[in-house]
């Protein structure tokens, strides 16, 4: 008797999750084309709002949206401005939003309602869970695995956060992907012709504008630029400005500190917006009840006149982007849009003068890096292997060594996934334990880095500086995360680390970190000099006494040589500069240049032997 056969393995379900600061969805590859993946109402978008009622449940998406106006301190939104980042990053963010964020245990952001603490990480898991709920819904299938998006310039911390929260959804993330790789694969701009995009993603509260290249079927990110409080929510504020003015009565200053109005007359405004972006022309009668009824009809010319202003700053951003990637407009070749807040008329019109090229329109702006990732889904899920997708690193990533400098590994806006591996050794004779702080930045100097994490090697076996050969391995995953390792080579010995979502970085940060490693070129290269000049002596020092101990010199070469030492290290304990470290340097290559290169390094072996033997 023989077994059934078991069952043909069912093909692989992977799906791409937009899981955006303002709406999330879901979309699924079947066959060629992707599409998004609607709820029982046919809606693909979940507003990415989790609200904690007081009755005890926690509604998610519409609904939750909804409570904004009756529990705005219990209402979550905008929950990805705090993700991977730590109380302290969030804390001028935390200022512009209605519910509390507090600093919970290990300095990281907890957003607090009543009695309760929840990680940001876990509101977004929220949002997910939702999000595949539908998935699952209306595929009528299980859904485990994702691939979820987020922007080009999320560092380490905020996509190992992100993944943070998938897997407390229960949902395996596969890849993080950029959105704007995502978005550009969407269009169809699937890497099998070579060229240059522009991604403009105008969302709710952010914006981004991404210069992507492909080339060979590989997508790199040139340059990111944006505003992180830029989007259609500003736009709904100059509308909202409008009507809290029509409202008749009482003085304006106590109506907006009305949650209730203000959310109410938020709406009211959005909805006005959107009208907008297809009239020419619309109405409103809010109904305030006792607050009265604003009344009033808004013109699109009178709304393009308000929103030009911030219409233009995106602008400003598109050209500073293009410029960082080392191109000029003319250089794009395709333009591509994202966001809900593109389908502005103005918007669209703008950018295409500017750039001179008509951007594509036949994707949903608002479902297309949903799309995008989707097809990223199934290629990952084995069904496509026409496509390979590369991004960058924002920052460089290197490792303090000898007296305070960086050494960087991984240079900005190197390809990922990549890994460096280079040799270290030990700076004092005899040490069995390194520590290993990992920076981040553009600067020289650790202190002007940011440090990312430390740790430390133990076990090595004692030997004299600079004999151990200790191999670190800087290598940045697909998904953008960051591990390091440090192997000894002799003993194999190995510790190692994972940056860890404390970290996080903001893109303004980021900007500032790039920016003032450029102002400070000249004073870092300065400082860089002197440090590695410094450790050049010390290792002199060391190396010419223990050569001294062993060669057998004439006296009068060996007082030569050791005066030329005590003169070094002389300088080196007081606060020589430069130039005169340099000169005490040059005098002891002089003086020990005399004596018999043989002489030396046959002292020198033996030395090392010596050290070796113990
Ligand atoms: P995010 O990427 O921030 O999650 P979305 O891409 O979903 O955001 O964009 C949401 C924004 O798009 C909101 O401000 C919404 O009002 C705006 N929006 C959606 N549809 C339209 C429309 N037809 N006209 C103008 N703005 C719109
Ligand atoms: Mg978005």
């Amino acid at each position: 008797m023989t077994a059934a056969p078991p069952p043909p393995p069912s093909p692989r379900l992977v799906v791409g999750i937009d899981l955006g600061t303002t709406n999330s969805l879901a979309a699924v590859r079947a066959g060629k084309l992707p599409h998004v993946l609607r709820d029982r109402d046919g809606q693909p978008l979940v507003p990415s709002v989790v609200c904690y009622h007081p009755d005890g449940r926690v509604l998610v998406g519409r609904e939750a949206k909804a409570l904004r106006l009756e529990l705005p301190d219990r209402t979550v939104f905008s929950v990805k401005r705090l993700v991977g980042r730590s109380a302290r990053e969030v804390e001028a963010e935390a200022t512009r939003l209605p519910y509390r964020v507090v600093a919970g245990e290990r300095g990281l952001p907890r957003i607090a309602i009543g009695d309760a603490r929840h990680s940001p990480e876990a509101v977004s898991a929220r949002i997910l869970q939702r999000v595949k709920a539908i998935a699952e819904e209306a595929l009528a299938q299980p859904v485990q695995a994702a691939v979820i998006t987020v922007p080009a310039w999320f560092d380490d911390a905020q996509r190992q956060a992100t993944k943070d929260a998938a897997a407390l959804a229960g949902i395996d993330c596969l890849r993080i992907l950029n959105e704007p790789t995502a978005a550009a694969l969407a269009y169809g701009i699937d890497g099998k012709k070579d060229g240059t995009v522009l991604v403009y993603d105008l969302g709710g509260g952010t914006f981004d504008v991404s210069i992507l290249r492909i080339e060979d079927g590989v997508f790199r990110v040139l340059a990111t630029a944006g505003d992180t409080h830029l989007g259609g929510d500003d736009f709904d504020q100059l509308l909202a400005d409008r009507i809290l003015a029509a409202l008749p009565g009482a003085v304006p200053a106590t109506r907006q500190s009305d949650p209730f109005v203000l959310q109410a007359v938020r709406a009211a405004a959005e909805g006005l917006k959107i009208r907008l972006s297809s009239a020419n022309e619309a109405e409103l009668a809010l109904d305030l009840g006792p607050r009265g009824t604003a009344r009033l009809t808004v013109t699109r010319a009178e709304f393009e006149a308000a929103i030009a202003p911030l219409v233009q700053r995106t602008l400003d951003c598109v050209q500073r982007a293009v410029k960082d990637a080392g191109l000029r407009l003319p250089a794009i070749d395709d333009v591509v849009l994202v966001g809900g807040s593109t389908r502005v008329p103005l918007v669209r019109e703008r950018l295409r003068n500017l750039v001179g090229k008509a951007p594509h329109t036949d994707v949903d702006p608002d479902l297309a890096v949903a799309l995008g990732a989707a097809i990223q889904a199934d290629v990952l899920a084995g069904n496509d292997r026409s496509l390979l997708l590369l991004d960058v690193i924002p920052l460089s990533l290197g490792i303090e060594t000898l007296g305070g400098a960086v050494q960087k590994l991984i240079l900005r806006n190197s390809t990922i996934p990549t890994s460096v591996t280079e040799e270290f050794s030990t700076g004092v004779d005899g040490q069995t334990s390194v520590d290993l702080s990992i920076h981040q930045g553009e600067r020289e100097l650790a202190a002007d880095c940011r440090l990312l994490g430390r740790f430390q090697l133990r076990g090595i076996p004692p030997m004299p500086a600079g004999l151990p050969r200790i191999a670190v391995t800087f290598l940045v995953d697909a998904d953008g995360v960051l591990r390091v390792t440090a192997r000894e080579h002799r003993t194999g010995v190995e510790a190692g680390i994972q940056v860890v979502p404390t970290f996080g970085l903001s893109r303004d940060e980021v900007r500032r970190m790039m920016l003032d490693s450029i102002e400070h070129a000249q004073t870092d290269y300065v400082a860089r000099e002197a440090i590695d000049l410094r450790n050049k002596a010390e290792a002199m020092v060391r190396g010419t006494r223990k050569a001294l101990a062993l060669a057998e010199l004439p006296p009068d070469q060996t007082w030569a040589v050791h005066k030329a030492v005590k003169a070094l290290e002389a300088l080196l304990a007081g606060a020589a500069d430069t130039a005169a470290l340099k000169a005490g340097c040059d005098a002891l290559t002089e003086v020990t240049a005399t004596i018999a290169d043989d002489v030396i390094s046959s002292a020198v072996t033996k030395a090392l032997r010596e050290e070796e033997r113990r």
